[in-house]
């Protein structure tokens, strides 16, 4: 058979590795159905916020100057803010990341003398200098008068609310913030519908009028409802993840109540201004079209992940969650025995990119890291994760973070150039 009648062979995958990855997905047909229902639930509600709102061909017409009357930005706010279970929502190209919307909440949210209390430990790293956790930059949030506290998960990964609303008592927060992801941690994302819905009641308990954030980052779409459907009053997340389906090419989102959204308005651009102004020269179109396609994408990427999970345990390694788990982000930690392990499989599916896959991936000295970190990312929006990525810091237990997938069948592709990459190391051929 000439290559191009075998394009397995042309991508030098074995036979093996084929016959691995398509005898493990047999096995994994109740868990691909449980994500499709969910994935069907999203797909009914995004297409009615687009509907309700009456979205037409005038919504993606590009503007510019102040964008006063901005009906592409406006109704686009309307529409994430039914989709993701909110009031009110800001979706701006403009936010440059996750981090960047996360900060914009926090700012818009705290004033100086208030407390922010973290209920789900140390936040995603990006954070600790915009906090003020860690270094002396200006304009953090420690640098406005605004002091920090946090309450570690359980040893089991769990909210330790006893404690969460021990600390809101003793501090008087006025933000309680929750981390949904597993970020750089060896934990389960948390479920909104069962741990945050409890923390919350016993939150807004024991101090009524604290605002309960979360960092929703890769956890959109995972579920049928997301945290503010649970009591959150403020949830943020990246567009280059799963709320923009692949297709946006830059931004993020801040969905809540209509009070606490107005009041990060504010920040956003001008007190006196808020959201009335802000154009966008580029066309809002890829942010809605992300947004229709968000609930398949990130069905693909929990598929592609569930496989990750299930061929390697298959092999005998330990992984986080495990394959039958429930989901409530679309990462996949993998354990390796060795840093050259790590390596390998990173590599591999730097050469399972679209783009770039001819870059080898080196680990290197990542600024505000401790260890090396090698980085695997070839995607068509720089630094998209929602696209099949994966990353790990060189330092034992040596562990990759894998997530994303644009479709199931790319990513079992990836799978499979994995599995050979770990085959060919423990052959030392
Ligand atoms: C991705 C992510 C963020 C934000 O990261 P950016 O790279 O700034 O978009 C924040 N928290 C978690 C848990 C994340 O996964």
């Amino acid at each position: 058979m000439n290559q191009n009648q075998n394009p397995y062979a042309a991508l030098h995958i074995s036979e093996r590795a084929q016959e691995f990855v398509h005898k493990t997905e047999m096995e994994l047909a109740s868990v691909f159905a449980r994500i499709e229902a969910i994935e069907y639930q999203n797909e009914a509600k995004v297409l009615h916020a687009l509907q309700q709102e009456r979205i037409a061909l005038h919504h993606f017409a590009p503007t510019t100057g102040y964008g006063y009357d901005d009906i592409g930005r406006d109704a686009l706010d309307r529409v994430f803010a039914h989709a993701l279970d909110a009031e009110d929502a800001l979706v701006r190209p403009q936010f440059t990341s996750g981090t960047h919307a996360i900060f914009t909440a926090l700012s818009g949210l705290l004033e100086p003398g208030d407390t922010m209390l973290s209920a789900t430990g140390r936040p995603y790293d990006t954070l600790e200098k915009a906090i003020g956790i860690s270094g002396e930059e200006y304009g953090s949030l420690r640098r406005m008068g605004v002091q920090y506290e946090e309450v570690p998960l359980t040893a089991e990964g769990k909210i330790d609310t006893d404690s969460v609303v021990a600390a809101l008592l003793r501090t008087d927060a006025a933000v309680v913030y929750f981390q949904r992801s597993r970020g750089y941690a060896w934990r389960n994302a948390l479920l909104p519908e069962t741990d945050f819905a409890s923390a919350f009641e016993a939150v807004h308990k024991a101090k009524p009028s604290c605002t309960i954030v979360v960092d929703n980052c890769y956890g959109e779409f995972t579920r049928p409802a997301e945290p503010t459907a649970f009591g959150a009053d403020v949830e943020i997340g990246s567009l280059i993840k799963n709320p923009g389906g692949g297709i946006a090419p830059t931004g993020g989102y801040i969905a809540g109540t209509h009070a606490c959204v107005g009041r990060i308005a504010q920040r956003l651009t001008v007190p006196g201004m808020g959201r009335e102004v802000g154009s966008y020269a580029g066309s809002y179109a890829p942010f809605y079209e992300g947004l229709f396609l968000a609930p398949h994408t990130t069905a693909q990427s929990l598929k592609t992940a569930v496989l990750f999970a299930r061929a390697f345990e298959s092999c005998g390694m330990e992984t986080l969650p495990p394959s039958g788990a429930e989901r409530s982000d679309i990462v996949q930690s993998l354990r390796f025995e060795t840093a050259e392990a790590l390596i390998a499989f990173c590599r591999s599916i730097q050469a399972a990119s679209p783009v770039d896959s001819f870059v080898m991936p080196e680990p290197w000295d990542m600024p505000g890291y401790t260890s090396q970190v090698i980085m695997a990312a070839g995607a068509f929006v720089q630094g998209s994760s929602i696209e099949l990525s994966a990353d790990g810091p060189i330092k034992k237990p040596y562990t990759a973070y894998v997530q994303g997938g644009l479709t199931y069948a790319h990513g079992r592709l990836g799978v499979m150039l994995a599995l050979d990459a770990l085959w060919k190391l423990s052959t030392g051929g």
